[in-house]
């Protein structure tokens, strides 16, 4: 969580009373994955030109998240909220939590499709029974799917692996916050 220490955070969050949407650049599209597994509406913006991202996000409130010096200062200049990014996942997600608070823990109850943005909803393990391969089903009690686009979800062997990279984001985003006081 931000340190009430630092203003400016406390203010973006009691000013803001949803949860932040984000719109990604094409150089970031991990990222984007990333956020919508966290739970954060997000559009990921591959092929657009700067302009209708702009324009996307003036007109819809997301915040542009950038690895693109030329897009943020555009972006800044028409008062649109930016925030420039790292290449590295556990940096950049850092870099969210330190300015919007988002959370670095997934919940799949709360998630959305890494590939469509839907939100999952929880699927009962008989209905997956054929549509996931068998030892999975063995394996696993717990699946989501996306209404949209079919996907079917489950903790599997990659769980541990986003685990780390969390852990990881957690620890810098406490040295972000503690630098900042
Ligand atoms: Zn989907």
């Amino acid at each position: 969580m931000p340190s009430e220490k630092d203003s400016s955070v406390v203010i973006l969050a009691t000013r803001r009373r949803r949860e932040p949407a984000f719109i990604v650049d094409s150089m970031l599209g991990s990222l984007a994955r990333w956020l919508r597994m966290l739970g954060y509406d997000t559009v990921y913006a591959k092929g657009w030109h700067d302009s209708r991202i702009l324009d996307e996000a003036a007109a819809t409130g997301r915040i542009i998240v950038t690895r693109d010096r030329g897009l943020y200062r555009r972006a800044l200049r028409r008062g649109i909220e930016a925030v420039f990014v790292s290449d590295d996942i556990a940096e950049a997600l850092a870099k969210l939590g330190a300015t919007y608070g988002i959370r670095l823990e997934i919940d799949p109850d709360r998630s959305r499709c890494p590939l469509c943005n839907t939100p999952l909803k929880r699927i009962e393990k008989s209905e997956v029974k054929g549509r996931v391969p068998p030892r999975v089903y063995e394996a696993y009690n717990e699946f989501w799917i996306c209404p949209r686009c079919g996907q079917v979800y489950w903790r599997g062997g990659h769980w541990r692996g986003i685990n780390e990279t969390l852990e990881e984001a957690r620890k810098l985003l406490a040295k972000m916050l503690k630098r900042r006081r």
